[in-house]
């Protein structure tokens, strides 16, 4: 604040203000125009590379209140960060005017995420007396596309993909108008200079455009049939969700057997009746990123079953663009909206695209010709307590960047894990965490990596000078890295960098207590690491506990057949044989028999010490999944079955080996395994499961607090996606007072590990430079 003597009220003061943060693409510029007009300042606004530069003159008192109000009323999709101020020399400013941007090389500043149509766009678009009633792209300076039609920053329309359109000279009248919401709305268009929308049918040629293209595509929806439409970072593919054979007809054309689909609905009334919606759940619904929020579906639910076979949760989204709102308006029923693409393939974006790769899908398209410059899939988010827990990190979110609590020295790209890819780019103490990516498994998948890095590239203007991988040698992601052309690479341990990712996201620098439970990562020893108790800080790591590690027949496939973990853990013991039994039930003979061998002569039977499988194992043997169709469904299964059973915590046993502590689960699975030829209810061999194994880890922990002092704990991995396990565990940890800090910006799962690696390797760097 500029102190003032006082008495010196009338005095005229000057000053230069420059704001950081999210402050281009969210309407900055026109609110602080009408800020100093209303404290009748003169000066000017303008867009840097960099950040918002401000100048401003007047009464002294005023100038004061301007600065203050500057953050304390910003617009609701503003994030300021900090505010430098340098006094000016009086010059005699009456007009206040926002001037053209400014063009600084090296520059950077975070890119507004996507925001959902906010409700006065809303509702104007149902307004008849409005010249934007009914129109598809209706947005202005509070909402509407931004990281997804932004090319370069500054934000200006110039910059944008909406440059292809140009403004009418009554869009343009409200762009220049101070007092008009839509001042300076770099995305502003109406019906008659907008994009526009239209509908072609698969079978027949020809297009509809309009309004016209709405109903046909409502009426398409209401026969059953599947509609590919171009939203903000992509198409969906929908039908109805209320009907079972629309949904299965998509299923099979899409090839996703069981993997649930998200829904769409158009108010949170509507979301009301389909699951349990508590206040943080309709909080995430509503708020303008408007992600797909995981909700327990009730039983009066009207959704068709194979909507989200054999779970109790279901993804709920509402309406975010103005053309879902029509839609859901004309339709009065939710629809299913998954991601436009074949299976595992990332989003298609454009149409000529779509008409090729969606062809054999869809029944008819809603397309538009505003082109989308980044792919950005839905974001997904489930509410575990009372907080939020992001799985899928996209839409709404990125790439806001997040604070490194180690600046880094050199400009570095951390490329991340194989699946759930996302990358990470940072210089300084901003680490700019992609969209998700994908798994990268497939030749789409890294084409659509090589382009979001060469986009975030000349968005955050990063030209790096060191690339972070994992230690996988066969990684795709580890050959992208190496592939930069970079003088130096670092390589991270994959659990190492969940650890540190949990840290850095909360300002830590370590030591803590990490626990890393998931699929698989790379170990240090060769083997297949997932259940890693680690003492570590942003630099180091000692494996200090982990999971008795047992073979895993046919290596990666095991991940898709559950039967086969505990086969892996049956072969520890041979004598258990008969406790195991309802693990290989209706699975082929033959099969076990291959698998068996596998691990009797060590060919492709690789030692795993995963969580993730011993998740598998558990739901073969009480017998509630023993093949599945995509990773993580026998866990996600396994958390439903136990429902709100508290469960009791059966013991493990524990061991010591070159001073680490192994959990051998062998005597879990046994009792588990006794139980249910018992006869005993599966869902309460589920929920104890869930309780030992809460209850064994606290156990590790608490032992490796004793040992080390150390009272901070860090989880991370996908394992912890798992609300229930997640839960428990907290309840654990807090009655022993230990400091617990859990994924809340960045997702548990792989999603996270390349901000981890971007955390470690500054640090790496920080230290270099010191010595
Ligand atoms: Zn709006
Ligand atoms: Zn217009």
């Amino acid at each position: 604040m500029i102190a003032l003597p006082r008495g010196e009220s009338r005095l005229r003061a000057a000053c230069q203000v420059s704001v950081s943060g999210l402050v281009q693409g969210v309407g900055f510029r026109p609110f602080v125009y009408r800020l100093a007009v209303r404290h009748r300042l003169g000066g000017w606004v303008r867009n840097a590379s960099g950040n918002v530069q401000i100048v401003v003159e007047g009464n002294a008192l005023e100038l004061d209140a301007f600065v203050q109000e500057l953050r304390t009323e910003a617009p609701p999709l503003a994030r300021v960060d900090a505010i430098a101020l340098a006094r000016n020399p009086v010059t005699g400013l009456a007009e206040f005017s926002i001037l053209p941007s400014a063009l600084e090389p090296g520059g950077r500043q975070p890119v507004a995420p996507d925001a959902a149509l906010c409700g006065e766009c809303e509702a104007e678009l149902f307004d008849p007396s409005t010249r934007r009633h009914r129109y598809p792209f209706v947005t202005c300076t509070n909402c509407g596309p931004r990281f997804t039609v932004i090319e370069a920053m500054p934000y200006d329309r110039a910059r944008t993909s909406m440059a292809a359109f140009q403004q009418c000279p009554a869009c343009l009248a409200e762009y220049e108008d101070p007092a008009n919401r839509r001042y300076h709305s770099e995305t502003n268009s109406c019906p008659v200079c907008g994009p526009r929308l239209w509908f072609e049918p698969v079978q027949e040629a020809g297009s509809v455009v309009g309004e016209s293209a709405l109903r046909l595509a409502a009426a398409l929806l209401l026969r059953g049939g599947i509609l590919a439409l171009r939203g903000l970072g992509g198409f969906h593919l929908a039908v109805d969700a209320l009907r079972e054979r629309a949904v299965w007809r998509l299923r099979a054309r899409k090839h996703r057997e069981a993997k649930p689909f998200a829904v769409m609905v158009r108010t949170l009334e509507d979301a009301r009746a389909i699951g349990d919606i508590g206040s943080a759940e309709a909080d995430l619904l509503a708020s303008p990123a408007r992600p797909i929020v995981l909700v327990r579906q009730h039983a009066r639910s009207p959704l068709a079953l194979s909507v989200a076979p054999g779970l109790e949760q279901v993804g709920l989204m509402l309406a975010y663009t103005p053309v879902h709102h029509l839609l859901l308006d004309l339709l009065r029923r939710p629809l299913v909206m998954t991601s436009g693409n074949r299976s595992e393939e990332p989003i298609a974006i454009g149409n000529p695209e779509a008409r090729e790769r969606l062809g054999g899908i869809a029944d008819g398209f809603l397309l538009h010709d505003r082109e989308i410059v980044a792919r950005y899939d839905d974001s997904v988010v489930r509410v575990a307590g009372q907080a939020p827990v992001m799985l899928r990190r996209a839409r709404g979110y990125a790439p806001m960047p997040l604070t490194l609590p180690v600046p880094a020295a050199q400009p570095l790209i951390a490329a991340g894990a194989h699946l759930k890819n996302t990358f990470t780019l940072a210089q300084g103490r901003s680490a700019y965490v992609s969209q998700h990516i994908g798994d990268l498994e497939s030749l789409e998948t890294l084409t659509h990596f090589r382009a979001a890095l060469k986009a975030a590239r000349t968005l955050f203007r990063i030209e790096p000078e060191v690339a972070v991988r994992d230690k996988h040698p066969g990684y795709l992601s580890t050959e992208i890295a190496e592939e930069l052309g970079v003088a130096r690479t670092i390589t991270v341990q994959h659990h190492h960098a969940h650890i540190a990712a949990v840290l850095a996201e909360h300002g830590h620098t370590g030591p803590a207590i990490g626990v890393a439970f998931d699929g698989t990562g790379y170990g240090d020893d060769g083997t297949v690491w997932g259940s890693e108790f680690l003492i570590a800080d942003l630099s180091t790591y000692r494996r200090a506990g982990h999971l008795l590690p047992a073979p895993l027949p046919g290596g990666d496939l095991a991940a898709r057949t559950p039967w086969r973990s505990a086969l892996g853990y049956l072969s520890l013991e041979r004598a258990r044989a008969a406790t195991f039994a309802h693990a290989f039930a209706e699975v082929d003979a033959k099969a076990v028999e291959i698998a068996d061998a596998q691990v009797r002569r060590g060919i492709n039977a690789p030692l795993a010490s995963s969580m993730g499988r011993l998740f598998d194992a558990a739901a073969a043997i009480i017998g509630v999944r023993r093949t599945a169709s995509y990773e993580g469904q026998a866990a996600m299964e396994l958390e439903a079955f136990a429902g709100s059973r508290p469960g009791t915590a059966y013991p493990c046993r524990f061991r010591e080996a070159d001073g680490r502590i192994l959990l051998d689960p062998l005597p879990l699975l046994s009792v588990l395994g006794a139980r249910r030829r018992r006869g005993v209810d599966p869902a309460d061999l589920a929920a104890d499961f869930h309780a030992s194994i809460a209850f064994a880890t606290a156990k590790i922990i608490r032992q490796l607090a004793e040992q080390t002092g150390i009272e901070l704990v860090a989880l991370g991995g996908g394992v912890f996606q798992n609300a229930r396990l997640l839960a428990s565990l907290l309840r654990y940890l807090e009655a022993a007072r230990l400091t617990v800090l859990v994924p809340r910006r960045l997702p548990p799962n792989d999603g996270a590990v390349s901000f981890g690696q971007a955390a470690v390797a500054a640090t790496l760097l920080a230290a270099e430079k010191e010595t």
